[in-house]
């Protein structure tokens, strides 16, 4: 029989992981005949008793698989590992809240089967997020649109089905600034959306502080789009122009205003400023990408 890989990323998920492995065991049912089901949770360095939890249940249930972190590496490392250590013929990813239903998995499935390597869960509404996350995500899922030539899905998360070939394709490519839901999409395979509402945490709060959700962003806009280092190139031709407007303009005041100088100058300052911030990004991550470091550190697995 063919076999399906749930794989969970779990940080401190303590309140919600024995409601989330209830529902989550339920797939098994609905699965029954078709696919065996195999759950692979990633304890992203969790300080609470996540680990704990999950390993009892681990110890009485051989297809729950437990990868402990060594420390906190990031929900798009802890999806990295989950797919570099499944085996399935299809895999699931899924959030360890419950915001993203389970059930939908075997929806998901139907439709992989009519003919799809990829099936993702596009958030049509999001219950009881602040209105600050769903402006951000609104925006931000636009801006990287118009910013890359790749299409990649709007108001999509890492909620989706793949088969093993996609992970496969997936799975070769180690950089280091992971934007899952970018590249998963840029492997070209054929994909389709599955819309649904996304719910409330099943308990606890987010694990995005807005310092990850802006890493996040940065990773997906500066590893699939050259058009901020484009837009500089363009904008310096402006200021080009505009200089030589204010250079005319100087020689007709007779150097009077010196005032404009200034703010010419600050002006340009700031503009250079942002010029090193972006090619910054540009070049840090090419350090990056040069240390060769492993993407995560596995402390321990469990029924691998
Ligand atoms: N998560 C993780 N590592 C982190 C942060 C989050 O593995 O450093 C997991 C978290 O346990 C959850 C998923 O990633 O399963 C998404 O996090 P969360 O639900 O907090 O994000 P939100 O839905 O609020 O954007
Ligand atoms: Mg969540």
């Amino acid at each position: 029989m063919k076999t399906l890989d749930v794989v969970v990323p779990v940080y401190n998920e303590e309140e919600c992981i024995e409601k989330t492995l209830e529902r989550l065991l339920k797939l098994k049912e609905a699965f029954k005949g078709k696919l065996k089901v195999n759950f692979i949770f990633v304890n992203d360095g969790s300080k609470d008793s996540s680990a704990y939890i999950l390993e009892k249940h681990a110890k009485e249930d051989k297809s729950i698989k437990l990868i402990n972190f060594s420390r906190n590496f990031g929900h798009q490392m802890a999806l990295s590992a989950g797919l570099d250590y499944s085996k399935g013929d299809y895999i699931a990813i899924i959030d360890a809240d419950l915001q993203d239903p389970p059930e939908l998995i075997y929806n998901m499935y139907e439709k992989c089967l009519e003919g799809y390597d990829i099936v993702y869960g596009k958030r049509l509404k999001r219950k009881s997020e602040t209105v600050f996350k769903k402006l951000t995500a609104w925006g931000f899922y636009r801006t990287l649109k118009s910013m890359c030539n790749l299409d990649i899905p709007t108001d999509t998360g890492d909620f989706r089905f793949i088969t093993k070939d996609v992970r496969d394709a997936f799975n070769s490519m180690r950089e280091k600034h992971r934007f899952i839901r970018g590249m998963i999409p840029w492997t070209g395979f054929k994909s389709a959306p599955l819309p649904y509402n996304r719910d409330e945490r099943a308990a606890g709060v987010t694990k995005y502080p807005l310092s990850k959700m802006l890493k996040l962003a940065f990773d997906g806009i500066f590893s699939f789009s050259t058009k901020p280092v484009e837009f500089l190139f363009a904008l310096s031709a402006v200021l080009f122009i505009a200089s030589i407007f204010v250079l005319i303009g100087l020689f007709i005041s007779e150097f009077e205003e010196e005032w404009i100088i200034s703010f010419v100058l600050t002006f340009l300052s700031s503009i250079h400023m942002l010029a090193f911030g972006i090619l910054g990004q540009y070049i840090s991550r090419i350090y990056d990408e040069t240390r060769d470091r492993p993407l995560y550190i596995v402390k321990d697995a469990i029924n691998f």
